[in-house]
């Protein structure tokens, strides 16, 4: 546009060469002599929204103080390393430096072993809440909710679970009759039982677990029988580990601890049934005690909304085991003690 331009050109600042500062030493500061002063004590404010949060309990509690806690005698020293509580429900017993612990002589497994701090017997408070409260239940019956109860006999199909050391017997068929002679013994009892499946099919884990969801089952029970390479005999009952604790039974998978699981949300009600069930089976069959075992890889437990467990009803490799398990006899006796744990 005309008109704007013609305005002359300011001139141009003459060349000024940087002044050059001469840096000076720091004039000489005054320092007063250091003299004492007390500390002054700043109040700290009061944040008056926070909730009051409750005090963190201690992860180790004296045995002494969980007996009181729970209206139960002091502990006795039995052994130089165990101590026993009576409770109306029966005696625990407990040994320092060992998981395996008792429960009226029926073996089960803390999460941590106890430990003695001057000569005082310490357990987890995990197990306080996890493993010993649910044990003081035992004698009360199982919750029935709406009383539906899903079997699942393991495996099926493809999938032929364990062979039987005495021949060509396979798990599949087992755990199928178990299932088929416990179903009528838990009506009489008044559940409604569903199963995993009733027929030689191959049923996924999740399917397993599927079925339970769509029946909205109060319980669930696999049932299953084992195998070892070496001599093992007896009777195994899991159920999920509790989040904080180390797994019995891993079987080379990853055992994250502090990992909740759904089925973490049932563990009370889990390992009362197991050590119900568990109980049952020994007092009725004359099996060995392996224990109530932790597992957190068995997905037919992990992601249970209902309390689960998993029979491992004996030994196929074992020859007295396998030969019992072949007896139609045997495996009613098998059932039965199942269903008696459940009335
Ligand atoms: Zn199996």
């Amino acid at each position: 546009m005309p008109g704007t331009t013609g305005a002359s050109r300011p001139p141009s600042p003459a060349y000024q060469p940087p002044r050059v500062v001469t840096p000076q030493p720091p004039p000489p500061v005054f320092q007063p002599r250091p003299q004492y002063t007390p500390p002054t004590v700043v109040p700290q404010p009061v944040p008056p929204t926070i909730p009051v949060q409750p005090a963190a309990r201690p992860q180790w509690i004296p045995l002494q103080s969980w007996a009181a806690q729970m209206g139960l005698p002091a502990p006795v020293r039995v052994s130089a390393t165990a101590f026993q509580i009576k409770s109306a429900a029966g005696a625990f017993q407990l040994t320092l430096g060992t998981r395996a612990a008792s429960w009226n002589g029926y073996k089960f497994h803390l999460g941590f072993a106890p430990a003695a701090t001057n000569g005082v017997p310490f357990i987890h408070s995990l197990d306080a809440d996890k493993n010993l409260a649910p044990l003081l239940q035992v004698n009360r019956p199982v919750q029935r909710g709406r009383g539906v109860i899903v079997l699942d006999p393991g495996h099926g199909g493809i999938d032929v679970g364990t062979k039987s050391v005495l021949g060509n017997s396979f798990e599949k068929s087992y755990t199928l009759d178990w299932a088929m002679r416990l179903k009528p013994l838990l009506e009489a009892r008044g559940w409604k039982v569903v199963l995993t499946r009733t027929t030689d099919r191959t049923v996924e884990l999740t399917e397993r677990v599927l079925i339970a969801e769509q029946q909205q089952a109060d319980i669930f029970i696999s049932l299953h029988l084992n195998a070892a390479a070496a001599g093992a005999a007896g009777l195994e009952t899991y159920c999920l580990t509790p989040a904080g604790m180390a797994s019995t039974l891993t079987r080379n998978y990853a055992d994250p601890a502090n990992v909740v699981l759904p089925g973490n949300s049932q563990d009370f009600q889990s390992l009362h049934l197991a050590m119900r069930v568990h109980r049952s089976l020994l007092q009725n069959i004359g099996m060995a005690d392996r224990g109530v075992q932790r597992a957190r890889f068995m997905a037919v437990l992990k992601t249970q909304q209902r309390p689960a467990i998993l029979i491992e009803g004996g030994y196929l490799s074992d020859r007295n085991e396998a030969k019992n398990i072949a007896s139609p006899d045997y495996r009613q006796k098998l059932a039965l003690a199942v269903a008696k744990a459940l009335e």
